[in-house]
């Protein structure tokens, strides 16, 4: 066991329901699985408020001096891929492909480290078997006459635990993501599938198993490949909070009945993110991707900097506000680079070099982010030391290291300001036109404000506000 500082992350476990030190069991090298997207459409801003704090939380044990080996699948193969790829009228593996594409060109605009390893389930039919021919062979499975195989919930006592749900409630539990058109027969409510077996509406995605020809369950990919890349013990595992019950109780018990051996040591889990105060839904039509937010103007980061600033463990509400307070935050962490010499900040790499040591008056916002990862009140006590910074008497390397301090802050979040040299002088044609903009918004006009937008857009050129007017960004 090691701890990387006397003064670790210190982070909520579901489990345990307390907060608890983050360290790495094995070799210095904190090993964590995150359940990732399921690949049939686009991944909205919920999902991605999820996989923008497991990066937060990567950032933060990184800059911390811990090494991380980061897991997260990617669904490519279930009730909803398999849907989707029949009404397409493409085959399952060029229909995932287009939303995996589309999934990584999102998270590279939105800052995210790239895990070690991102494994898809289909590309792991045969370690997912061998765990379903283990429980079958240990009796806490079996088959129907379908062809499928069911987990028996009944024979693993600890089944409910992280959920903390009574084993009469698991029934009714059960029934939010996998039962409604995925499960046949099975000897109690509360089972779950482990593999399904062949059914005419899958058309061609069926793979041949000991149990006659089917596809694996949503559940059981992850522990598949928590096994396959991590081991059967490991220090921590992620979702969004839905994923607690049932997808994490099944995990936990198709693993620990299968290995014999304690699963993940720490559960960490994010709270969802609504809109306009309600849940995200395609047919309220109030479920926004990462592109329609940028064809409205605002650039990625700011995105980035809107999921960031609530707490993980409370439901953030996404507002049109939240977005343009995020703008206006960023705007003033650009104006504080100038004031502190200006320049692009170093890599991400560069401040991992630096280490977390000497912060100044920015250590109050790295101690927030140790403490439970609460970025609302680092990015509160980031503003509060920028406005105390007093330049006047200062020496030359004073202001170098709070310029490096300031940059590990941003690192550590993940914000990143406008590269210098980056915004290209744009037409003097474009200008004149987001000038009306501007003053079709000083307005009110948000009609002719919005068309100017998608006039400049189609010109090839993004619009941000910022406290001093505008900025043009080349698409
Ligand atoms: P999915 O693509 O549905 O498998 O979900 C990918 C990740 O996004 C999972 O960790 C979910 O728990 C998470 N997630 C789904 N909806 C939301 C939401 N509205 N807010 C935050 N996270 C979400
Ligand atoms: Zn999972």
């Amino acid at each position: 066991m090691s701890d990387a500082k006397e003064n670790g992350l210190f982070l909520q476990d579901t489990m345990s329901r307390s907060k608890s030190k983050v360290f790495a069991e094995k070799e210095d090298l904190l090993r964590f699985y995150c359940c990732g997207p399921t690949v049939y459409g686009a991944a909205h801003i919920g999902n991605f408020r999820t996989f923008v704090a497991q990066d937060l939380f990567r950032r933060v044990t990184e800059c911390n001096g811990l090494k991380t080996l980061h897991v997260r699948n990617l669904t490519d193969v279930d009730d909803k891929t398999i849907r989707g790829s029949i009404k397409a009228g493409q085959g399952l593996k060029k229909f995932t492909d287009h939303w995996k594409d589309r999934f990584h060109n999102d998270c590279s605009a939105l800052g995210l480290l790239k895990p070690h390893v991102e494994p898809s389930a289909v590309a792991h039919i045969a370690q997912q078997i061998q765990l379903v021919e283990n429980l079958l062979k240990l009796g806490h499975a079996y088959t129907s006459e379908d062809g499928s195989v069911y987990f028996r919930i009944s024979s693993f006592g600890e089944y409910g635990k992280l959920s903390k749900l009574k084993s009469r409630d698991l029934s009714t539990g059960a029934s939010r993501r996998t039962t409604v058109d995925d499960e046949y027969s099975k000897e109690s409510l509360g089972d779950f599938a482990l593999w399904k077996g062949r059914r005419p509406e899958d058309g061609d995605n069926f793979w041949e198993s000991p149990w006659g020809q089917g596809r694996p369950g949503w559940h059981l990919e992850c522990s598949a490949m928590c096994r396959e890349y991590l081991g059967d013990s490991f220090d921590l595992h992620s979702g969004g909070e839905d994923l607690v019950f049932p997808h994490h109780e099944n995990e936990i018990a198709q693993s620990i009945c299968s290995s014999g051996k304690p699963f993940a040591r720490h559960w960490f889990h994010i709270a969802h993110l609504m809109v306009d105060g309600g849940k995200m839904s395609k047919s309220l039509g109030n479920m926004y991707t990462l592109d329609d937010l940028t064809n409205k103007g605002y650039a990625p980061e700011v995105v980035r900097y809107a999921l960031l600033s609530g707490h993980y463990r409370q439901p953030l509400n996404f507002t049109f506000s939240s977005l343009e307070a995020a703008r206006s935050a960023i705007g003033k962490l650009l104006q504080a680079n100038n004031l502190l010499g200006g320049g692009d900040s170093p890599s991400y790499e560069d401040s991992l070099a630096r280490g977390s040591s000497e912060l100044g008056p920015f250590n109050a916002s790295w101690e927030a982010l140790l403490d439970d990862l609460n970025a609302p009140k680092a990015l509160g006590a980031l503003f509060s030391a920028i406005k105390k910074i007093d330049l006047a008497g200062l020496m030359g390397n004073e202001k170098d290291n709070l310029r490096s301090s300031f940059w590990f802050i941003l690192n550590a979040f993940g914000i990143c300001l406008p590269k210098v040299g980056a915004i290209k002088d744009p037409p003097t044609k474009i200008k004149v036109l987001a000038e009306k903009r501007l003053q079709a918004r000083l307005a009110k006009n948000w009609a002719d404000a919005d068309k100017h937008r998608e006039k400049l857009n189609e010109a090839g050129w993004l619009v941000r506000d910022v406290p001093s007017g505008f900025e043009l960004i080349p698409k």
